[in-house]
């Protein structure tokens, strides 16, 4: 059953919103994205009164949600920080997203804001949030994160992937994964369960070649929403393969996701070091362990006679994360079959389980299971 933006608005039209107009008449809806029965949209406010909207923004939810065909409603809530207004509160579940805590300090004499950590809540049934990063796209962020949840799988942990990429998710490639996610009882998102994990990616609720663009407030909504509106059952860790780069839209998501500890990756080029420091330096500010660096494409490994070449200058990692005090938790070689097995979702880990590379994987993820086992034991 199709469904048509009429049908959305006359359903929107029912909700008052605070201004005392209904929610269509308050000029505050962006354009309504209707993809398959699938919704998204978003409702902006001025920062200052986010906190009255939010119970609309429920409404507008539930309301959508009623309307039949619709499969999903993602309904986010973004507050925009007028100049010079204070800043808008810190985020909560589906709350505005949150300018980055950097350098804005509290001018003298007035009370510090509250810890970017403090409004954050543990995920029920979750024992461990990590954060898989990098300062720059293309150094093989995701395929890494799918290859360490394998490996953590394979060393007889419940593991959990979501591809928190929303600008390019590719997590559905790396997986092979077509269906979508089903809603329980409960209207949350089921995972879709492949090769043992749990996984959920926006990827999995749009169509791959639809362009998603997002606002800065949005980013944090449609993320939180994944993360909190998704039956992802009990879990020793959750990986969360996070957006490449170390601008607000990571920064607000390091601090507002309940994480662990953060694995970065980086490609031995001087440059990808340099990203890589930065990524360093965002969990920092949000007092997010570094559990260490992976080295990526750490050397050419020969298809054919297996031979290596160090191409890129090896061993800058390693180097760094010594110079900087962090693990280093392994190299991964640049190998056809790593690609190959990517691109075609069956990733190298599950097809080539006993070859060198799960061995790598397995390895890496030993070395971040061994500094999450606390939080493992404790849940
Ligand atoms: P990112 O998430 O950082 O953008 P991807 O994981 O999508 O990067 O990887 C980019 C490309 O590099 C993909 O085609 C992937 O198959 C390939 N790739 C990643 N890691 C390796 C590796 N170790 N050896 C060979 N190819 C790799």
């Amino acid at each position: 059953m199709s469904v048509t933006q009429q049908q959305l608005l006359d359903a929107l039209a029912k909700v008052m919103s605070p201004r005392g107009v209904a929610l269509t008449e308050a000029d505050v809806l962006s354009a309504i994205t209707v993809n398959d029965g699938k919704v998204f949209f978003s409702i902006n406010v001025d920062a200052a009164e986010a906190r009255a909207w939010e119970s609309v923004r429920a409404q507008a939810e539930a309301a959508v949600r009623a309307v039949p065909g619709v499969t999903v409603a993602m309904i986010a809530l973004t507050a925009e920080r007028k100049p010079g207004s204070a800043a808008p509160p810190q985020s909560h579940r589906h709350a505005p997203g949150v300018p980055p805590v950097s350098s804005h300090r509290p001018p003298q004499g007035q009370p510090s804001p509250p810890s970017p950590m403090s409004k954050q809540s543990e995920i029920p049934g979750v024992a461990a949030v990590i954060a898989v990063a990098s300062g720059k796209g293309g150094v093989g962020k995701s395929t890494t994160a799918l290859n360490l949840a394998l490996g953590l799988r394979h060393l007889g942990l419940r593991v959990g992937l979501l591809d928190a990429d929303i600008y390019g998710p590719s997590v559905p490639r790396l997986t092979g994964i077509r269906e979508k996610p089903q809603l329980n009882d409960q209207r949350k998102m089921i995972p879709i369960q492949r090769f043992g994990l749990a996984i959920m990616s926006i990827g999995f609720l749009v169509e791959e070649d639809t362009a998603m663009i997002w606002r800065g407030p949005m980013v944090m909504s449609a993320i939180t929403q994944m993360l909190r509106d998704v039956a992802w059952g009990t879990l020793d860790i959750l990986v969360v393969d996070m957006p490449p780069g170390t601008g607000d839209a990571q920064l607000t998501l390091a601090q507002n996701v309940p994480l662990k500890g953060a694995v970065i990756i980086s490609t031995p080029q001087d440059l990808s070091l340099i990203d890589a420091r930065r990524g360093l330096a965002m969990f920092k500010k949000v007092n997010v362990p570094v559990l260490g660096i992976v080295e990526n494409m750490s050397y050419f490994q020969c298809p054919q006679c297996g031979t290596r070449s160090d191409i890129f200058g090896h061993g800058g990692a390693r180097q760094e994360a010594e110079r900087l005090g962090v693990p280093f938790l392994g190299e991964i070689p640049l190998h056809m079959s790593i690609r190959a097995t990517s691109d075609s979702g069956t990733p190298v880990v599950e097809s080539e389980p006993n070859g060198p590379h799960a061995a790598i994987y397995r390895a890496i993820g030993a070395k971040v299971r061994d500094q999450l086992q606390g939080a493992i034991a404790a849940a």
